[in-house]
């Protein structure tokens, strides 16, 4: 009881700064790129102070049982571990490894709260998952009985994969649609492989194969098949598409030539590391190498351009934002990562055109002042008048965030509602739209969010289309194996 009054203090209390230096607080997030020692992932275990209100359980999207699966771990007792582990997340090494833990579990974890730096909670799921490949204990989970009913996904990202674990694991037939060649989503084309690395998300696509869920690739609903189609094959439908219309500046020479979408740019960086060739990248447009890189944008998917132009070999990369370091979206691992890889970046400073004849050779840039709070608190960004300067640039990377698709039009189903912003509107407690058994999970509910929320999303999804197959044909689900 002391300890639960003594946590609420912590918690509703200021947060205090990490007094530790730069680099130790560093250290911190280097490790979820290592591999962890058996030693290590036990001293961090250990850490844990089992302080019985789990606020990083709390601020986990799929609530993850972290405490237990750290005492586990603790005790050596790592398959019990994994068994935990997975039990509420389809993808759980992936999140250890890309999960903003500083802003979820971590961020929340007592022990981070009191300065003393987090229990690298991201590490250790990471660590228990990738040891229960090694070990072969990662089974298929296929059902124990067929129900006879198919349910259609639309999107083979985590919240449509999440989702067609789940209900394979039922017994129902899964289709899974997706107009990319591989299945993943942005796991396999949007982030980099240096985040994750390519072979993990391939080895659970796979595993969902091995349950009996059916892939069909290069198929687009919209072109290949519409909505109403779908919706007459299966018992349900699940879109989950994501949010792919890429927010664009118009602005004088914007039509130049090098001046291309995060998402392009990003996609064939994975495809060539994934083996494939393309044309883009040949010819250099895709291409950083021996350029001069302006990157446009202060969120995670600019972060992930920036250090791939490095790794690329750009010869010089900057990174134009009009705010601040504090008021930027990306996450601090993230800048603080760019920055020690050699990355430059031009604070408050916003673009208002390119210079170049037929392909740009510059970015005109205007210096930004942070006025007045507008009604979200944010504060509204001004131009300095007679502040106009110039970036060099042989190529720049547009990442100004992502809008969902017109996808009522898309799917030729003009009576699907969408929120004023486009998203897809869905009951929260049963993920369904206002379109009987159509049902929406993920990024094209939430708007651009994290792959644990989309994870979360599909399996609440599943559920949701569970419970309505499940009143629609009583007598063969009801007898229905979970
Ligand atoms: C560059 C980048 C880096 C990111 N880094 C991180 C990170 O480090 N950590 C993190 O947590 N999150 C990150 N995110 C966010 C995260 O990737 C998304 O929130 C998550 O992938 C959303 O999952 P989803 O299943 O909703 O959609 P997606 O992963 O976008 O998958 C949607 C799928 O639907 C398919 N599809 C779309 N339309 C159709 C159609 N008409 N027919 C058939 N198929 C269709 C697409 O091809 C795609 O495969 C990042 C995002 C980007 C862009
Ligand atoms: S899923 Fe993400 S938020 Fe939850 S414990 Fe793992 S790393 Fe933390």
């Amino acid at each position: 009881m002391a300890n639960q009054r003594m946590l609420g203090f912590v918690h509703t209390a200021q947060r205090m700064p990490d007094k530790r230096p730069a680099a130790e607080r560093r250290q911190d997030f280097a490790e979820i790129y290592a591999r962890f020692s058996d030693e290590r992932a036990n001293e961090q275990a250990n850490r844990c102070s089992q302080c019985g209100v789990p606020f990083c359980q709390v601020h986990c999207p799929v609530s993850n049982n972290i405490p237990d699966w750290l005492k586990l771990t603790s005790e050596g007792r790592l398959e019990e571990a994994y068994e935990v582990s997975q039990a509420t997340n389809n993808f759980p090494e992936i999140c250890g490894r890309i999960c903003p833990q500083d802003r979820l579990c971590e961020g929340n974890c007592v022990i981070e709260q009191s300065t003393h730096g987090a229990v690298t909670i991201g590490s250790v799921e990471k660590y228990i998952n990738d040891t229960a490949w090694d070990q072969g204990w990662v089974k298929p989970r296929t059902p124990s009985r067929e129900l006879g009913l198919s349910v259609g996904i639309i999107g083979a990202g985590p919240a449509g994969l999440a989702a067609a674990e789940e209900l394979r694991a039922k017994g129902y037939e899964v289709h899974v649609y997706d107009r990319y060649d591989r299945m993943g989503g942005l796991l396999v084309y949007g982030i980099p492989g240096f985040k994750l690395e390519k072979s993990v998300v391939e080895r659970r696509v796979q595993l969902l194969a091995d349950a009996g869920v059916i892939y069909h690739p290069n198929f687009e609903v919209g072109r290949d098949a519409s909505l109403p189609e779908l919706r007459r094959k299966h018992v349900a439908v699940l879109v989950a598409t994501g949010v792919y219309k890429a927010r664009d500046i118009k602005a004088p020479g914007s039509g130049l030539g090098n001046i291309v979408a995060a998402l392009d740019y990003l996609t064939t960086s994975n495809k060539v590391s994934l083996g494939d060739t393309v044309e883009a990248y040949e010819n250099g447009s895709l291409n950083a190498a021996g350029k001069h890189v302006v990157v446009l944008g202060g969120g995670d998917t600019a972060m992930d351009c920036v250090r791939t132009a490095i790794r690329q070999g750009a010869t010089s990369v900057k990174c134009l934002y009009r705010r601040d370091r504090k008021n930027m979206p990306g996450s601090q691992r993230e800048v603080a990562h760019a920055e020690e890889e050699g990355v430059e970046f031009i604070w408050q400073a916003a673009p208002e055109g390119f210079t170049g004849d037929s392909v740009v050779t510059g970015v005109r840039a205007v210096r930004i002042h942070l006025g007045v709070a507008d009604a979200t608190g944010r504060q509204t960004p001004q131009v300095i008048e007679g502040s106009e300067f110039t970036v060099q640039a042989d190529l720049v990377i547009k990442a100004l965030g992502f809008e969902p698709e017109d996808l009522p039009n898309a799917f030729d189903e003009p009576d699907l509602k969408v929120t004023r912003w486009g998203t897809l509107l869905v009951d929260h407690r049963t993920k369904m739209t206002n379109m009987d058994g159509v049902f929406a999970a993920g990024d094209i509910v939430r708007g651009a969010s994290l792959v644990v929320w989309a994870i979360r999303d599909g399996r609440d999804a599943a559920e949701g289309i569970h419970a309505y197959a499940k009143a629609k044909a009583e007598a063969p689900v009801a007898v229905a194996a979970e």
